[in-house]
């Protein structure tokens, strides 16, 4: 299913700087130890006094960032609808 919406999955992603290989992986987000995926979400965001930020109700993405094996730079793509 993954690799439909990723339309041809990573292997010819080259870096658009200088045309090295991308690797993939994530951008972790830190809650005190715990270590999360980081999601894009829909809108501006709207601070919550329980949560932090509002995002019932929200579309969400899960975020994949590739990195250039050749010069470091980071691309994201927001694909995974978060369900
Ligand atoms: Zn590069």
């Amino acid at each position: 299913m993954d690799d439909i919406a990723r339309g041809g999955g990573s292997a010819d992603r080259g870096c658009p700087k200088c045309r090295a290989a991308m690797e993939e992986g994530f951008i972790a987000d830190h809650m005190d130890s715990i270590k999360m995926q980081s999601e894009w979400v829909t809108g501006a965001p709207e601070p919550s006094f329980w949560t932090g930020l509002k995002i019932k109700g929200k579309r969400r993405y899960r975020v994949v960032t590739y990195r250039c094996t050749g010069c470091g730079y980071l691309e994201s793509y927001a694909e995974d609808l978060v369900t």
